[in-house]
């Protein structure tokens, strides 16, 4: 039965990263017919946040990571590590340090100085009876080592990475139980992946040093030790670590800049794994059918926002319309741009999502037919509305307003029977004409829009952009 986790720290927005192995977890769940379990790992009072931990879940309900079991909340198991670290006191493969902050760091410090490698000395797993009697009776807070087995070869099989192995001479004993009683991240982590008998723990590859202080822990608990699967560093295009100027860390952010949750995620899936071929574009479904956890790559991955810009862009071309407008609704919301009717929307949609990078240019495409004021380019403007296009927009006008059947063919006929009477090209109406009704150089098929604007707006437009281009001539002279 494969069961697995993602096992998030709450203690921020909910990053590529973390998306990414939620996604590996929960396409190995899927195909396997395993469950995927979430675990909000907030055992650090000081930073782990209430808020993040929604946040984490909205995020992973965005992207339609659904969890089959949780969320488990560590904060709410402590008497359950406390349990295990007394059990490991009383079998002698835990004892009680009493060591200060302070000593320690100091101790790091000058070992760092003196350019040593520095691991904890052992000092209290040799006090006498007597000096643990008085420390006890002095109220000394203690923390709970886990005395880690000398001269042993840690080994085991990762599926990524194959065998990897550590001689334990070079772990330290390391905490288990702070003097506060709160567990660290190992410890928790090993209780809960037993109990909550985790098969496969698949996490990001910085936690491969964890791993063999976890193997030891197995061991000393008797518990049955996992698979693991450590998944690839994600880095920016200049190899360097992920950050906002690599574009957006946070999931949210995407979601705000308009980007489909399932572009998203098929995004993520590339990030350490290919299926292989030339195929790029997948469903999750597809994910769940390919996805092979042990062909996820070694070596890092690189984000690319640009690559995730093209990729929306692409679902946004092949969406369902209907699905776009769902999506579009609260960007159109945002910009305060209202609309009467959804089939009209949904035309206007058609004719824009070819040239739509993401949902907020969608919005900002759709404005153009609903709202009563519109920006100009400065380009368009210089270029197509200056004299010889205004006369022409003028001579348009006259032809439009006297049309009592105003669609896209008849507009068309009339604007190309009129360029031919007066010996001009089409492209001297349409290229202005363009300019006036969206305000742009480019855009779709030239009459589609003047038919979806209808025959108001578009006269409207044209009168505005002939005042309003007089009024800029008028300037300049
Ligand atoms: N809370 C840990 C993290 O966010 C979990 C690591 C793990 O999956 O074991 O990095």
């Amino acid at each position: 039965m494969v069961r697995v986790r993602i096992a998030p720290s709450p203690t921020g927005a909910i990053h590529i990263g973390l998306a990414r192995s939620a996604l590996y977890n929960f396409l190995f769940a899927r195909q396997n017919n395993g469950k995927f379990i979430l675990r909000i790992e907030d055992t650090d009072p000081t930073r782990s946040t209430k808020e993040s931990a929604e946040v984490i879940m909205e995020g992973f309900k965005w992207l339609s990571l659904y969890w089959d079991e949780g969320p488990y909340f560590q904060s709410q198991r402590f008497p359950i590590y406390k349990e295990y670290a007394e059990k490991l006191l009383k079998e002698g493969k835990a004892y009680y340090c009493y060591c200060s902050e302070e000593r320690l760091r100091e101790e790091r410090e000058k070992a760092l100085k003196e350019k040593r490698s520095w691991q904890y000395d052992r000092c209290c797993l040799y006090l006498t009876e007597r000096e643990k009697a008085r420390l006890e009776k002095e109220g000394v807070p203690k923390a709970v080592r886990f005395l880690v087995p000398s001269e042993r070869n840690v080994v085991f099989n990762d599926i990524i990475h194959g065998r990897i192995e550590r001689n334990s001479r070079d772990i330290e004993d390391f905490v288990i139980l702070r003097a506060d009683g709160t567990p660290t991240y190992n410890f928790a982590c090993v209780i809960d992946d037993a109990l909550m008998e985790i098969s496969h723990v698949i996490r990001a590859v910085e936690h491969i040093s964890n791993t063999f202080k976890q193997i030891l822990l197995y061991e000393a608990l008797n518990f049955k030790i996992p698979f693991f699967a450590h998944l690839p560093l994600i880095l920016g295009k200049d190899g360097k670590k992920l950050s906002k100027r690599h574009g957006a860390v946070s999931i949210m952010e995407y979601k705000k800049m308009g980007i489909l949750p399932e572009a998203l995620v098929n995004y993520l899936a590339l990030l350490g794994w290919s299926p292989g071929g030339d195929l790029e574009i997948f469903s999750l479904e597809e994910a769940i059918k390919l996805f092979r956890l042990e062909k996820v790559k070694k070596s890092n991955a690189i984000f690319d926002f640009q690559k995730l810009e093209w990729m929306n862009s692409e679902y946004i071309k092949r969406s369902d319309n209907k699905r776009l407008l769902e999506g579009v609704k609260e960007f159109l919301k945002e910009k305060e741009i209202s609309y009467e009717k959804e089939e009209k929307l949904l035309d206007i949609i058609q004719l824009n999502k070819d040239r739509s990078r993401n949902l907020c240019e969608l919005a900002d495409n759709i404005a153009i037919y609903l709202k009563e004021e519109i920006s100009y380019d400065k380009e368009g403007i210089e270029k197509y509305l200056d004299k010889k296009g205004r006369e022409s927009l003028g001579e348009l006008l006259a032809v439009y307003e006297e049309l009592s059947v105003f669609n896209k063919e008849t507009t068309e006929k009339a604007l190309r029977e009129l360029a031919s009477e007066k010996n001009k090209k089409p492209a001297e109406y349409i290229h202005p004409l363009r300019v006036a009704l969206t305000g742009k150089l480019v855009g779709p098929p030239i009459f589609d829009v003047v038919n979806l604007m209808g025959k108001e707006l578009v006269i409207k437009r044209i009168k505005k952009v002939l005042t309003f281009s007089l009024e800029s001539n008028s300037e300049n002279n």
